[in-house]
């Protein structure tokens, strides 16, 4: 293990957070950046995988499940699932094997090819996890839904990915499904998980159609390049892109397991996200079991109490959570984990929104560890940039890039190239040089979005950043108008689109409200048709008309009524405008300003 040599604390001003021997409880797996970066190779990464049997390719499942479950960690807990009434299953490699085993034959006897879709919606059920492995198993593609999503969103969802299969509960079908069933016409079957009744075409028990089927099934050969999941993320305008990932991902999967979240074979892992999107799928799922861990998952949403619960009698070794939860459980004070025996805990880490270096220093302050900031996104399918154990902490910074990985910040030029930025701590565009296992290999049906994506070697990532004289990266904020609201992306056009169809509403533009603990809020500003009284009573109505049909986790919380919203000349809301003037800050260019707010 080296000293990373870091001197200047860079753009936050905090003192740099030593790594040294004693403070880790385990040597790391990534013990020397600088002699790794400079001996990695993915071809090397790739021979901590076994591949299929026989030269049959790699399959994404094989890697997680088979070869444990086949082998001398056949009767360890792979999954321990925690219910939201205190109950608890452990599912060992085996028994999770056997039972992907079922969940592919059952595809199979339904008729299901190659290539098609499943989809996933549910909460943290083990069913959510036996799916998405089965479906990979059968050859197929999986797709999770968040359960907080409205009807609206996964009607275009279903559509935008062409759903074949739908894995839900009863309940979540009859809430959320039923009404939108007719959008989707190539849905052929849908899969009830638990109890409770629903009604509709191509309805099946999960435990007639995968209770009986036969635990025995060989993985087909898999082409590393087949899609193997397919992860909805949101632009700033259009409807959400379907980020096409294959199963050669999984050699990033592994090694970002091992190197930024320094998963050792005794840990037991905790990922709090959910695999509705992408990070509860790399690293709730997908990580933990190639590297052979014993993972938990937890039912239940965020509380405090039940947390700390959970990483005290579970003994969680490795922690993976967000910036939200971490600043929701600050809000409690420093002795918050005083009394709790939290020692079996040494690695902590955040990601999904910029975590502040207050933070990451309170890590200290009530863990008696940092928390160790890392970057990525729903495109580049894994751990890109990350404060790794043996480095020297930059409260503030998201770390440096993965062994493997090349990061710059691009300055784009009028001939429509781009330059690197080689002094540091100047502002640009984030970008990776392509050509990583992980990398997305598409946005589905979208080819023109995707080729955007690219400028010569560089995948632009549409975030704003800044590097520092010792290779730390630094967060400066979007490039475009994205919402970061508890580490979900929100589109805003998705936003707006279901404010319009309310009948009163003329025009919504929607915008991202710094708060200080879910990062930022979804804002709505609408203007109203003539007839309609702009009160209380009208407010209220389209929050729940919003809530109702895009569901909590992507609903505005707040929404202003306006005359005129500012356009530019061209007729686009500004967005950005609207958000100046909410806080208050300079206005910027304005000069396309054509019609403005009253
Ligand atoms: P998603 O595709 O939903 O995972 O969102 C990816 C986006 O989340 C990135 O492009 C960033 O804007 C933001 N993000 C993820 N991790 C971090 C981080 N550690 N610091 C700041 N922003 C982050």
């Amino acid at each position: 293990m080296q000293e990373s040599g870091t001197s200047d604390p860079g753009l936050s001003g905090y003192p740099v957070i030593r790594k040294n021997r004693e403070s880790l409880k385990l040597p790391p797996n990534l013990g020397d950046y600088e002699q790794e970066r400079a001996s990695f190779s993915w071809d090397k990464a790739r021979t901590l995988l076994d591949g299929l049997p026989d030269g049959r390719g790699l399959n994404i499942v094989h890697e997680a499940v088979d070869r444990h479950a086949l082998g001398a960690n056949a009767g360890k807990v792979a999954i321990r699932w925690l219910g939201k009434a205190g109950e608890q299953r452990d599912i060992t490699y085996r028994e999770l094997y056997e039972e992907t085993n079922r969940f592919a034959n059952a595809l199979k006897a339904l008729g299901v090819k190659p290539g098609e879709r499943v989809f996933v919606l549910m909460g943290r059920l083990p069913e959510l996890y036996v799916a998405m492995l089965g479906t990979l198993k059968a050859g197929c593609v999986a797709s999770p839904l968040f359960s907080a999503f409205g009807p609206e969103p996964i009607a275009v969802r279903m559509q935008l990915g062409d759903g074949r299969v739908l894995v839900t509960t009863p309940k979540l079908y009859k809430r959320k499904v039923a009404a939108i069933r007719e959008q989707v016409p190539g849905l052929a079957h849908v899969l009830l998980v638990g109890e409770g009744e629903a009604e509709g075409e191509g309805l099946e028990r999960w435990d007639r159609a995968v209770g009986n089927a036969s635990a025995d099934f060989t993985i087909a050969p898999t082409d590393p390049e087949d899609m193997a999941l397919l992860h909805f993320t949101s632009g700033t305008t259009g409807r959400p892109k379907g980020a096409i990932h294959v199963h050669e991902a999984v050699v990033a999967h592994h090694i970002t397991g091992r190197y930024a979240l320094d998963l050792h074979d005794e840990d037991i892992f905790w990922c709090t996200a959910d695999p509705g999107w992408v990070t509860g799928t790399s690293y709730g799922i997908i990580a933990p079991l190639t590297n052979g861990v014993t993972s938990i998952v937890a039912e239940a949403e965020f509380d405090a109490e039940t947390w700390f619960g959970i990483l005290e009698r579970e003994r969680v070794s490795v922690w993976y959570t967000a910036p939200t939860a971490i600043r929701m459980i600050m809000r409690m004070g420093d002795d918050v984990a005083r009394g709790r025996d939290l020692s079996a805990l040494r690695f902590m880490a955040s990601v999904g929104e910029p975590l502040n270096p207050e933070a990451v220093i309170w890590g200290e302050q009530a863990f008696g560890m940092p928390f160790h900031d890392n970057w990525w996104q729903t495109e580049t399918g894994g751990i890109m940039i990350a404060n790794f154990a043996a480095l020297d902490i930059k409260p503030g910074s998201m770390g440096r890039p993965m062994p493997g990985i090349d990061a710059a910040i691009l300055r784009r030029l009028e001939n429509g190239g781009v330059e690197t930025i080689d002094e540091p701590m100047v502002e640009g565009e984030l970008a990776l040089r392509k050509g990583w296992p992980s990398m997305m290999r598409g946005y589905l049906h979208e080819e023109e979005r995707y080729r955007k994506c690219f400028i010569g070697d560089w995948y632009l990532t549409g975030d704003l950043a800044q590097r520092d004289a010792d290779g730390y990266f630094w967060f400066v904020g979007r490039a475009d108008d994205v919402i970061k609201s508890a580490g979900h992306l929100i589109g805003p056009f998705e936003v707006e689109s279901a404010l319009i169809e309310h009948p009163a509403v003329a025009e919504a533009a929607v915008i991202g409200k710094p708060d200080p603990t879910v990062g930022e809020m979804v804002k709505a500003f609408v203007t109203l048709r003539p007839g309609y009284e702009a009160d209380e009573a009208m407010r209220r109505e389209l929050l729940g008309h919003a809530r109702k049909k895009l569901g909590a986790a992507v609903a505005p919380k707040e929404i202003d009524f306006r005359e005129n919203l500012p356009k530019t000349r061209s007729g686009k809301i500004m967005r950005r405008l609207l958000k100046a003037r909410e806080l208050g800050l300079p206005e910027g260019d304005i000069s396309t300003l054509e019609s403005d707010e009253k």
